[in-house]
C-alpha cells in the first residue's frame, strides 16, 4: 500500500479547519500539564511584547533617538550611518528581549525539563544573533535606502530587491548561517537512515544526504527538515528524535512520516510558491512607509527631516512592521494550507494513518504543544492545531477505506489506585 493512491486520494478540504476536538486525543489530566506550561510562557511573552513595543515607540518618538544616533557620526558616508542607526537599535531591542527571553530558556524550559542549554551556550547565542541582526538588516536596509534616496518609486522597485534578496538568504541560510548555530553529522548507516533514502526515492526527490543536527544542545524539542537546494539538498533530522531523550520515543515508521511530510513541503514547492505573497506583502508595507510613514507629519514626530535619513531607519522598521504583522494573517493562512498538504503527501506517499496519527502525542509531548491557542495566536498559527491533523490523518483513511487505529486516550490517573500503590 504505498504509491498507488498518490494524488488521487479523496481527502477533506485543505484551505480549511478539520473540525476535530482536543479530547478526542488527550486526557484532562495532560492538557493540564501543557496548559501549565504554555501559559505562563504566553503571558510573560505578551508582557515583553507591550514593554518592548513601548520603549521602542518612545525611543523613536519621543526622545528622537534615531536623529541622535545618526549624528554621532556625523559627516560619515550614509551607508555607514544607517548601519550605526540600525545597529544600535539592533542592540537595544536585542537587550530588551534578554530578560524575557533568559526566563523561557533558562528558567521556563528548563524547569520543565525541555532546556538542555548552558547559560555560556545561551549567552554565545544571544551574540550571534545581534551579529547576524546586524549584518542582515545592513544588507536590507542599505540597498533600500539607496533607492529611497534616488528616486520616487523606490517601494516598487525596493518589494522586488525584497524579494531578490529574500531568495539570495534561503539559498544560503542552510548552507551559511545554519552550521553557525548547530552542528550537521551524516547519519550513521542503518535502518532509519535506509528507510529515509528509500521514501526520498519514493518520492522521487533526490538527496544528496541524510544528516543528524544536534538541537540536543540547546532543547529536548525534536523535529525535522528538507535543506538547501539541488546538489546540497539533504534530509536533517535533529538527534532529539532519534535518541528518544527517555520519556518521548518515535517508532522508525513515525520518524518516516515526519520526513515524508518534510519531503512534501519540499516536492511541492511550497517554499518558492510563497516568495510571490511575500513579495506582494512587502511592496503593500513598502507603500505604507513611503505614504504614510515617509509623510511630513509622522516624519515630524520622530524629528526626521526625510525618510532616506539614515536616522530614519527605525521608524522605517516600524512602518514595515505593522503593515506585515497585519498581513501575517494571510501568510499564516496559506502556510496551514501548506502544512495540510504536506500532511496528505505523508498519507498518499506511506498510506499509514496508523503511525500518521499515532506520531502527534509523542510530538506534543517532545515540544510542549500549546493545544489550546487564543483566537491571535489561532489566526497567526503557521501549522493547524494537533487535534485537527490527527483528525485529517482518520477522516483521509476513512474516506480511502484505509485501516487506520486510532491512539487510545491515556487514562486520567485514578488518585485512588495510585495510592494503592
Ligand atoms: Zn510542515
Amino acid at each position: 500500500m504505498t504509491a498507488t493512491i498518490r494524488r488521487q486520494s479523496a481527502h477533506p478540504p485543505l484551505g480549511s479547519r478539520t473540525p476535530a476536538r482536543n479530547e478526542d486525543f488527550f486526557d484532562e489530566a495532560q492538557l493540564a500539564e501543557l496548559r501549565a506550561y504554555s501559559r505562563p510562557r504566553k503571558k510573560v511573552d505578551l508582557v515583553a511584547k507591550l514593554v518592548v513595543g513601548a520603549i521602542d515607540l518612545a525611543l523613536i518618538f519621543l526622545l528622537d533617538l534615531g536623529p541622535e544616533v545618526a549624528g554621532w557620526v556625523d559627516g560619515a558616508p550614509w551607508p555607514l550611518r544607517l548601519v550605526v542607526v540600525a545597529g544600535v537599535f539592533a542592540l537595544i531591542s536585542q537587550v530588551l528581549v534578554l530578560p524575557a527571553d533568559w526566563w523561557a530558556t533558562m528558567v521556563h524550559d528548563r524547569r520543565h525539563g525541555l532546556s538542555n542549554q548552558s547559560s555560556g551556550l545561551w549567552a554565545a547565542d544571544q551574540v550571534k544573533g545581534l551579529l547576524l541582526n546586524v549584518v542582515l538588516s545592513g544588507l536590507l536596509l542599505v540597498p533600500i535606502f539607496w533607492a529611497v534616496r534616488s528616486f520616487d518609486t523606490w517601494w516598487l522597485v525596493g518589494g522586488l530587491a525584497f524579494l531578490a534578496i529574500a531568495l539570495f538568504l534561503n539559498f544560503v541560510y542552510p548552507v551559511l548561517i545554519m552550521p553557525r548555530f548547530n552542528k550537521f553529522t551524516p547519519m550513521e548507516p542503518g535502518p532509519l537512515r535506509t528507510r529515509i533514502e528509500e521514501i526520498a526515492e519514493l518520492a522521487g526527490t533526490e538527496i544528496e544526504g541524510v544528516y543528524t543536527m544536534d538541537g540536543s544542545k540547546r532543547s529536548r524539542r525534536g523535529n525535522a527538515f528538507v535543506a538547501g537546494f539541488g546538489p546540497t539538498k539533504r534530509v536533517v533530522v535533529y538527534d532529539t528524535m532519534i535518541d528518544g531523550s527517555g520519556d518521548v520515543s518515535f517508532t522508525l515508521e513515525q520518524i518516516a512520516q515526519v520526513v515524508a511530510h518534510e519531503i512534501g513541503h519540499y516536492r511541492l514547492n511550497h517554499i518558492p510558491k510563497t516568495f510571490p505573497l511575500a513579495g506582494l506583502q512587502m511592496l503593500v508595507a513598502l507603500a505604507f512607509v513611503q505614504y504614510v510613514v515617509g509623510s511630513e507629519t509622522v516624519l515630524g514626530w520622530a524629528g526626521v527631516d526625510e525618510l532616506g535619513d539614515p536616522g530614519a531607519a527605525p521608524l522605517f522598521l516600524l512602518g514595515i512592521g505593522l503593515p506585515m504583522t497585519l498581513l501575517g494573517v494571510v501568510s499564516s493562512w496559506v502556510s496551514r494550507r501548506n502544512e495540510r498538504e504536506a500532511d496528505l503527501e505523508a498519507l498518499e506517499l506511506l498510506g499509514d494513518p496508523t503511525s500518521f496519527v499515532a506520531m502527534w502525542p509523542g510530538f506534543v509531548a517532545l515540544n510542549k504543544a500549546d493545544l489550546e491557542p487564543g483566537w491571535w495566536d489561532r489566526l497567526n498559527a503557521t501549522h493547524p492545531a494537533v487535534a485537527e491533523r490527527m483528525q485529517f490523518g482518520l477522516d483521509w483513511a476513512e474516506m480511502n477505506g484505509v485501516p487506520a487505529e486510532r491512539p487510545a486516550v491515556a487514562a486520567v490517573p485514578d488518585p485512588a489506585t495510585e495510592s494503592a500503590g
